[in-house]
């Protein structure tokens, strides 16, 4: 399929979609409204690409006008857990076999029944460890909930349970394998994803590890794309309508332009409809030698918006500042991030006010970033910081 053809694919199930949630969620029918549509008349993927995406500020200002899912989620909904992400933003998890839809995208990284999966990403309060063991046990593997720390701990459970396959960050694969340098660890396949794979830590990773696959996704909506065999670009899921939209507009980009990746699910109990993720890419046009019928993303190519993605997480410059704000003796700060060695690194210089001691202060802020933003930071004390965004990213990725 084209991207076009792929996004028409969808007409039924929009129109479905549409007239059962929108009679349900309030703010779902307001939406239509504000487009001047009926939810009726909401049949097709042009008048559903009237409706305005929806950014994650607006869902969370939603939610907190009318907490914790501002009015997004069926009162009857069957929900099995709920999450809290940077924001925060609170996430419900439905009821159902695979609720974040990762097993094709395991599927295709060669994941299945017999696999024994060291699951590395955090299962404190955000989703991303619930999410992919939810994907793992789909495709009928065991599970191994790690989470993020104890690299000993795991390395040993990856030795005496036999663990054959990764999920989690890129570069704690790259870290769990440094670690286990005098001790094969059996990992065959890996799959990574919430952080870019730069080409020179693909290379490292795929010198020790067979299979290395990407995916794509957002906490709010799941599996948004994974690479296959050939590992160009990511395939879109079948089970979620994703465009990419002009910034201007909201209009869909089918044409390989870049604009900001807008996600519908289809899901009436909790309708996440033009969802934009704030995540810019753009369709790759030409179809994929592998066969898959889905088209492909070329893959993230930065932020609509200031929110920063920091070690698989958001880091957002008004919650950065608000969470130092009040903090007693701190005149001005600053975080900055950089990679070294492959890995994110958080800073903040800190200016202390006069009399205060710069070591004391510097505790004081790191104890208040790990506790209000979870994030670990290092804090520099410096004299002076010049005029300048809360965050700065001094990243690249070459
Ligand atoms: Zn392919």
């Amino acid at each position: 399929m084209t991207p076009e053809e792929y996004g028409r694919s969808f007409d039924a199930r929009i129109e479905e979609l549409i007239g059962d949630a929108a009679e349900r969620i309030e703010p779902l029918a307001a939406r239509c409204e504000s487009a001047g549509l009926l939810p009726s008349e909401v049949i097709d993927l042009d008048s559903l690409d009237r409706i305005d995406p929806l950014t994650k500020d607006a869902l969370l200002a939603l939610q907190q006008d009318d907490p914790p899912f501002g009015g997004m989620l069926d009162p009857e909904a069957d929900v099995r857990r709920y999450f809290q992400s940077p924001g925060p933003l609170y996430e419900p998890e439905l009821n159902r076999p695979d609720p974040w839809r990762w097993s094709s995208a395991l599927t295709a990284a060669g994941f299945g029944p017999g696999d024994v999966v060291l699951n590395a990403f955090g299962y404190h309060l955000s989703p991303a460890g619930a999410m992919f063991e939810e994907g793992a046990r789909a495709v009928g593997a065991i599970v191994v909930p790690a989470g993020v720390g104890n690299m000993d701990l795991q390395i040993q459970a990856c030795q005496d349970l036999g663990v054959n396959a990764f999920i989690g960050l890129p570069s704690y694969l790259k870290a769990l394998l440094e670690k286990a340098s005098n001790t094969p660890l059996g990992i065959k396949k890996a799959f990574v994803t919430a952080e870019p794979l730069p080409p020179s830590l693909r290379t490292w990773l795929e010198e020790r590890i067979p299979v290395v696959r990407q995916g794509y996704g957002t906490a709010e909506a799941g599996n948004l794309g994974y690479e296959c065999e050939r590992g160009e670009g990511f395939h879109v899921p079948s089970d979620a309508l994703v465009e990419v939209c002009a910034l201007d507009t909201g209009l869909p980009l089918w044409d390989g332009s870049e604009g900001q990746v807008v996600v519908t699910l289809f899901e009436p109990d909790y309708p996440l409809v033009r969802f934009g993720t704030g995540d810019l890419s753009r369709f790759m046009t030409e179809p994929c030698p592998c066969g898959r019928v889905t088209p492909r993303l070329a893959g993230w190519l930065g932020r609509v918006g200031d929110a920063i993605k920091v070690r698989g997480m958001f880091l957002h410059p008004l919650q950065a500042a608000r969470a130092l704000a009040d903090l007693p003796g701190l005149a001005a700060f600053r975080f900055v991030i950089d990679r070294f060695e492959h890995k994110d690194r958080l800073t903040c210089a800190v200016v202390p006010e006069g009399g205060v001691d710069p070591a004391e202060l510097a505790g004081k802020v790191a104890e208040r970033i790990r506790s209000v933003l979870r994030f670990r930071a290092e804090v520099e004390p410096v004299d002076h910081l010049d005029e300048g965004p809360v965050i700065e990213d001094r990243r690249t990725w070459d």
